[in-house]
C-alpha cells in the first residue's frame, strides 16, 4: 500500500490563478477561449483568458469524440481506458524497461459479441458499449475476411496466446465508429465532422474541424490520397453502409475528407510509460495551434488529455502545443508538419535554431535550480564547441552494431552536441539494451546519467518535463537494482569483464548508491505532478521505492539533507551534502559513458578508441 508522500512545493513555481474567468457553455474550460476561424491565417486557436504558470494544468478534456487502441494494442490494452492489461509489454514506445510497473496489471476480457476488442472490467466494458460499441461490435461481426485480406481473431485459443492479426486498420476503425454514429444521427459527430452524403439524415452542418482536404490531395505523389480513398470506401462498407454508383462515390469523397479531418486533429496518443497507444481525438483541444516553441503541451490519462503549460502562460496569449517531436531538426520539422499542410512560421523554424540555441534564450532556465544539473549558467553558455573542426571520423567496419547511427552522431560528439537528435534517441536505446539485452547495469547507469545531465536538459529546459521525468526515474531505477549488488560485491559478475565494466562497478561500490537513489525519486516525486498528472504510473513507481528506501535502517542524516535539498535547494548544508554526494558521483558516471562505452557501444566489445583529433591514428580498429 502506498501511503501519501509529503510534496514539497518547488518555491519557483507558483500556482494557477485561483478564479479564471467562468467560462460559456459551449467551451466549458475556465481560463480558456477559443479565437479565430477558419479563415485567419492560423485558423482558429486557443487564448488564455487566466495566467498559467509554467507546471500548472491548464485544462482537463475527459470527453474526447474518438479514442481507442491503435491496431498493433488492440488485443493488448482496454478498449476503453486504454490501460494495458497483463501480459503486454509495457515499454515498446522507449520508456525504459520497468518502468510504471507497480500497479498489477487487469486480466483483460474480450467482448463475447465479436471478439474483436478486450476490456479491463466491466465498468469500462459497458461504457464502450452505450457510447459506441452497441453499434460496432455486429458490424465488427459482420466484417469478414474478405474486406481487408487478413484473418479474424475467432476461437479463444488465439485470443489467449496474442495471435492473430487485427483486421481493421486503425483510420478505418475511427472513421467507421464515427459513420456509425453518424447514422444515428449522433449530434457531436455531425458537429464535428459534418453531414456525410447518405450516411444518415442530412443537416447541412458542415463541422467545426478542419480537413485541410486540398492539402491532402496535393500532397506529394498523390499516393497518401489515393489510400484515404480507399480506406474511405473499407470504413463504408465495414459499416454496413450499402451504396452504388453516384451515391457512392459521393459518400466515398464524404468519407475522406472525414479521414483528412482526422489526420489534422487527432492525438496519436501514447502513454510514454505504459504499452497503451492509440488514437484521441478531441474537439475542443482540437483547436490548438501549433508551434515548434511551445508554450504548452498535452499529456495523456485513461481517455483524458490534459493540457499543461510548459511556460508562464499570460492573459490574451495564445496556448500553442507542438504537433511533432520539436527537437527534431528543421528540415525533419518541415517533414513531419507536411502532413498538415503549413508553413510554420515560428521563430525556431525562421531562424533555424538549434536546441542550445533554444536553451539559451529560455526563460525557464532559473526552474533548474532544483535538478541534476543545477549550474544555471550550463545552460546559457553550453559546453559545446560549434566552430570545432569535425575530422573525418573513423568508419566501423559495416557489420558493426549501430553502423548508421555511429556515423551520424560521431560528428555531433565531436562538437559535444550531446543534446542534437539523434544523439539523445541513441544513448537512450542504448540504456534500455544494456538494461534489457546486455544485462550491463552500470553502463545503462552510466549512459542514462549522461543524458540526464548532457541532454535532457538542454532539449527540455523545464524540469518537469515528462521525459526528463522519465529519464530521472530511469536511474532511480538502475540504482534500485545495482545498489544492493553493489554492496554484496556481485555486481562486477554481472557487468561483463571489459576494462570500462571493471572501473565502473568500483567506482560504484564507492557511491552512496542509496542517497543517489533517494535524491532522484524525491525528484521525480516533487516534479511528476506537474509532468502529468497525480496518478501518473511513473510516480507511483517513485513513491513505493522511496518507501522501500525509508525501511533502510541509519540513513536518517541523509534522508535529511536530501528532503531539505528538494525544499530549498539553495541552503548551504543540504547543498553542499547533495552536490558531493549525489550530482558528484552522477556526473562521474556520466562522464565515462563517453569515450569507451560509446565506442563500445557501436562498434562492439574491445574496440580500439581512435585518438582525437590531429593523431595520425585515424584508423578504428574492431577486433574479433
Ligand atoms: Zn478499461
Ligand atoms: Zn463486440
Ligand atoms: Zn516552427
Amino acid at each position: 500500500m502506498s501511503k501519501p508522500y509529503p510534496r514539497p512545493r518547488n518555491p519557483q513555481v507558483p500556482l494557477p490563478s485561483p478564479n479564471p474567468p467562468p467560462s460559456s457553455p459551449d467551451f466549458p474550460y475556465p481560463g480558456l477561449r477559443r479565437t479565430g476561424d477558419a479563415n485567419t491565417p492560423r485558423g482558429r486557436g486557443l487564448v488564455a483568458t487566466a495566467t498559467f504558470p509554467a507546471g500548472s494544468a491548464i485544462a482537463a478534456f475527459p470527453r474526447p469524440l474518438l479514442c481507442l487502441p491503435d491496431g498493433e494494442h488492440v488485443r493488448t490494452a482496454c478498449d476503453w481506458c486504454l490501460r494495458p492489461g497483463a501480459g503486454s509489454s509495457g515499454t515498446d514506445d522507449g520508456g525504459g524497461a520497468d518502468l510504471g510497473e507497480v500497479r498489477p496489471r487487469p486480466k483483460l476480457n474480450a467482448c463475447t459479441g465479436c471478439r474483436c476488442v478486450v476490456y479491463c472490467s466491466k465498468t469500462c466494458q459497458s461504457a464502450a458499449w452505450k457510447a459506441v460499441h452497441k453499434l460496432e461490435c455486429p458490424a465488427l461481426r459482420g466484417v469478414k475476411d474478405g474486406v481487408f485480406g487478413a484473418t479474424r481473431i475467432n476461437g479463444k485459443e488465439t485470443e489467449a496466446k496474442g495471435e492473430g492479426k487485427w483486421f481493421v486498420p486503425t483510420a478505418v476503425r475511427c472513421a467507421m465508429q464515427l459513420l456509425l454514429r453518424l447514422k444515428t444521427g449522433d449530434r457531436d459527430v455531425r458537429d464535428a465532422v459534418g453531414d456525410i452524403p447518405f450516411v444518415g439524415t442530412t443537416s447541412g452542418a458542415k463541422g467545426v474541424l478542419e480537413g485541410n482536404v486540398h492539402g491532402f490531395r496535393d500532397y506529394e505523389d498523390g499516393t497518401m490520397w489515393k489510400d484515404l480513398g480507399a480506406q474511405a470506401r473499407a470504413a463504408l462498407q465495414s459499416s454496413g453502409i450499402e451504396l452504388e454508383g453516384d451515391k457512392l462515390a459521393a459518400a466515398a469523397e464524404g468519407v475522406r475528407g472525414l479521414l483528412c479531418r482526422l489526420q489534422t486533429n487527432a492525438f496519436d496518443r501514447r502513454d510514454e510509460d505504459v504499452g497503451a497507444a492509440g488514437v484521441l481525438l478531441d474537439v475542443d483541444l482540437a483547436m490548438a495551434n501549433h508551434s515548434c516553441l511551445p508554450n504548452a503541451y498535452v499529456v495523456f490519462a485513461g481517455r483524458t488529455a490534459i493540457l499543461r503549460a510548459e511556460r508562464d502562460i499570460g492573459v490574451g496569449e495564445e496556448v500553442e502545443i507542438s504537433y511533432i517531436d520539436n527537437n527534431l531538426s528543421k528540415a525533419e520539422r518541415q517533414k513531419a508538419l507536411g502532413l498538415y499542410h503549413f508553413g510554420c512560421q515560428c521563430r525556431r523554424c525562421q531562424e533555424d535554431l538549434d536546441v542550445y540555441q533554444v536553451c539559451q534564450s529560455s526563460s525557464t532556465i532559473p526552474l533548474n535550480i532544483l535538478s541534476l544539473q543545477p549550474d544555471l549558467d550550463l545552460y546559457k553558455n553550453p559546453p559545446i564547441e560549434r566552430n570545432h573542426y569535425v575530422y573525418d571520423a573513423p568508419r566501423p567496419p559495416i557489420d558493426s552494431p549501430n553502423y548508421d547511427l555511429y556515423h551520424m552522431t560521431v560528428g555531433l560528439k565531436d562538437k559535444k552536441m550531446y543534446a542534437i537528435e539523434p544523439f539523445p534517441s541513441l544513448y537512450h536505446q542504448l540504456v534500455v539494451r544494456y538494461e534489457t539485452e546486455e544485462l550491463n547495469l552500470a553502463y545503462a547507469l552510466a549512459i542514462a546519467c549522461f543524458l540526464a545531465t548532457q541532454c535532457h536538459p538542454y532539449g527540455h529546459v523545464v524540469p518537469f518535463k515528462p521525459w526528463r521525468v522519465k529519464g530521472l526515474m530511469m536511474i532511480a531505477q538502475l540504482l534500485s537494482h545495482t545498489a544492493p549488488l553493489s554492496a554484496t560485491g556481485e555486481l562486477g559478475k554481472k557487468c561483463g569483464t571489459t576494462k570500462t565494466s571493471r572501473v565502473l562497478v568500483d567506482e560504484l561500490a564507492k557511491m552512496d548508491q542509496v542517497s543517489m537513489c533517494e535524491a532522484i525519486l524525491r525528484l521525480v516525486v516533487h516534479y511528476g505532478p506537474m509532468a502529468h498528472s497525480d496518478d501518473w504510473e511513473v510516480l507511483r513507481s517513485a513513491r513505493e521505492l522511496l518507501e522501500d528506501i525509508a525501511q533502510l535502517q541509519g540513513r536518517e542524516r541523509e534522508s535529511a539533507a536530501i528532503a531539505a535539498w528538494v525544499r530549498d535547494p539553495e541552503q548551504s548544508d543540504a547543498r553542499a551534502f547533495v552536490d558531493e554526494m549525489v550530482l558528484k558521483p552522477i556526473n562521474v558516471l556520466a562522464s565515462r559513458s563517453m569515450g569507451w562505452v560509446f565506442y563500445e557501444a557501436l562498434c562492439g566489445p574491445n574496440s580500439v578508441v581512435p585518438d582525437a583529433p590531429g593523431s595520425s591514428v585515424r584508423r578504428l580498429v574492431c577486433q574479433p
